[in-house]
């Protein structure tokens, strides 16, 4: 019986896959299809789409602590092999610049406060780490710029210990000598204790200027000497193949002063240009669209589109509702408006939704299952200019409360002790992520990084969308539906419309409110496995819905 039983069930089976290979032609097809049935629905819009990216400044950038992203060597401190080691991941992930936060060595975590400009932390690796990363970057298309901390210095600079010494062996009424030490003039000292903003130099009857905090004594921008200083330290990296800079905290290069901290920037930008016409600069002036706007006078690339950003920003009140879809659009429009006004049409946006100093969004939406930080996500990668993306922000990662919480550890793995993974910095509180780590993720296309994957490639695929002069159709346009076009000024780049549905349900629009031509579908970004569906002259767009719609032929 067993027997028999068994031959039967044998020849049934043979002809079974006999008949799937009638029906499917061969044994492998029937397998490609098996797989068909599980790609997304964004993959079978977005999948054959093609990278196709002028080389330019409008650029899709990864925001990098280097400390927390990737360990080479074992001691649990982030590094720039380690960084070389990701490149494939960042590579595949569709970005084409890298944001270096503070590299020199520093005698804090952050290392915003420099005691060498121009050496690598040890924490970090050596200078021929940094060469060997720049030339992987290059080889793979990929740019890099590194942070340029130019407001102040660490108290542990040898310009400020020297001009500390020279000051505390003065006797009581004596004048500096700038030339006996010229340091003293790297600096704002003074004997008038009541100034806002300085702090006592200890052991003397000296104040320095300090905005920040007492480590980090402002420089004298306005001392020839510094900016030569300035010009052989943007010198030194250049030569060592960075693509640009990012500036921090310009706003406080004369605390107050805005029309002498564009002057600073007009006089650094054409420094930097001189020696590297096609270098990047970008800012960060952290204050509002009309004050932003106004920096780019300076001829600085970019400023960091701080209205759009943070846990109240124009990106998160879209996603919440508190702002309509139509009113995003506007914002936009504004945005792109006033940069163009105060640069001679210039001027790049730097779009971006979070950065190191602020909370990262998977705590702004209590009870999202990730729909919100994916769609917010989108929002940020579909604007236009140079946007910028906070390492972990494309898992989802948790951080909120003190700055080192926000400085975490890259959630690579589960397992903290697995190769690669850092400690995180020293005073880091402990909590629990709230998504998957990026193994898993990787290997889901339901995934916050999958469809942080798709939002770039559409970006790297319609060059017009980082580059077109945005255009909002009122009259098809709501409080759910946002109908744009983006028409680059460049006639060789495909001009595409992108359509929103913002709101937190499927939302309709009449094919007839499509802009004249643009008719084919050719990319989505959707949070969930829904469809966009078309039917009688009505488009439904699922939830969080971004589309992008191209002409026919
Ligand atoms: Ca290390």
């Amino acid at each position: 019986m067993w027997r028999r039983n068994f031959y039967m069930k044998k020849r049934i089976l043979t002809a079974i896959m006999a008949a799937m290979v009638l029906l499917t032609g061969c044994g492998g097809q029937a397998k490609t299809q098996k797989k068909a049935s599980n790609v997304s629905y964004m993959e079978s819009v977005n999948g054959k789409l093609k990278a196709n990216v002028p080389d330019d400044k409008y650029r899709t950038t990864y925001e990098i602590f280097v400390g927390s992203f990737y360990d080479s060597d074992g001691d649990g401190i982030g590094d720039l092999k380690g960084v070389e080691e990701k490149l494939d991941y960042i590579k595949d992930l569709g970005f084409n610049e890298i944001w270096l936060m503070p590299i020199c060595p520093s005698p804090t975590y952050h290392k915003y406060d420099v005691s060498d400009y121009e050496a690598i932390d040890k924490d970090y690796g050596t200078m021929e780490d940094f060469e060997s990363l720049v030339n992987a970057c290059h080889k793979d298309g990929i740019k890099l710029i590194t942070d340029l901390v130019l407001n102040h210095t660490s108290v542990e600079h040898p310009w400020f210990k020297q001009a500390k010494e020279y000051l505390k062996s003065l006797k009581d009424g004596e004048k500096p000598d700038a030339k006996k030490c010229p340091y003293v003039n790297y600096y704002n000292f003074t004997r008038d204790g009541s100034e806002s903003g300085y702090a006592q130099l200890a052991g003397s009857m000296w104040y320095y200027e300090a905005q920040f905090w007492e480590g980090m004594p402002d420089l004298n921008l306005d001392n020839k000497v510094v900016r030569n200083e300035i010009k052989k330290i943007t010198d030194f990296w250049l030569d060592k193949g960075v693509d640009g800079f990012r500036l921090d905290a310009v706003t406080s290069y004369y605390t107050g002063n805005e029309e002498k901290n564009i002057e600073f920037l007009k006089w650094l930008n054409d420094e930097v240009k001189a020696k590297k016409p096609d270098a990047y600069m970008v800012g960060e002036c952290w204050t509002d669209l009309t004050t932003y706007a106004r920096y780019y006078q300076s001829g600085i690339d970019s400023f960091f589109d701080f209205d759009f950003a943070n846990n109240d920003g124009t990106i998160v009140k879209t996603v919440r509702g508190q702002t309509t879809a139509n009113g995003f659009g506007e914002q936009m429009v504004t945005a792109q408006d006033e940069i163009a006004q105060n640069s001679d049409g210039k001027g790049i946006e730097a779009p971006f939704y979070t950065n190191h100093d602020m909370a990262r969004s998977a705590g702004y939406y209590p009870g999202d299952d990730g729909s919100k930080v994916k769609f917010a996500e989108g929002l940020n990668l579909m604007m236009s200019g140079n946007a910028f993306v906070y390492y972990g922000e494309e898992i989802g990662m948790k951080g909120s409360g003190k700055d080192e919480n926000k400085r975490g550890p890259m959630y690579w793995t589960s397992d903290s002790t697995a190769k690669g993974m850092t400690k995180g910095p020293k005073d880091m509180e402990v909590f629990d992520m709230k998504y998957d780590p990026e193994d898993k993720q990787a290997k889901s296309d339901s995934s916050i990084l999958s469809y942080i994957k798709q939002a770039i490639k559409l970006r790297n695929a319609f060059p017009a969308i980082a580059r077109g002069t945005v255009a909002v159709d009122e009259n098809a346009s709501g409080d759910d539906i946002l109908v744009t076009t983006r028409t680059p000024s460049d006639s060789s780049i495909e001009p595409v419309a992108i359509v929103y549905n913002t709101s937190e349900k499927s939302a309709n629009l009449k094919t007839s409110d499509l802009p004249d031509g643009f008719t084919k579908l050719s990319g989505v970004l959707t949070v969930g496995k829904e469809r966009i569906t078309e039917k009688d002259g009505t488009i439904t767009l699922p939830k969080e819905t971004i589309a992008i719609y191209t002409n026919a032929d």
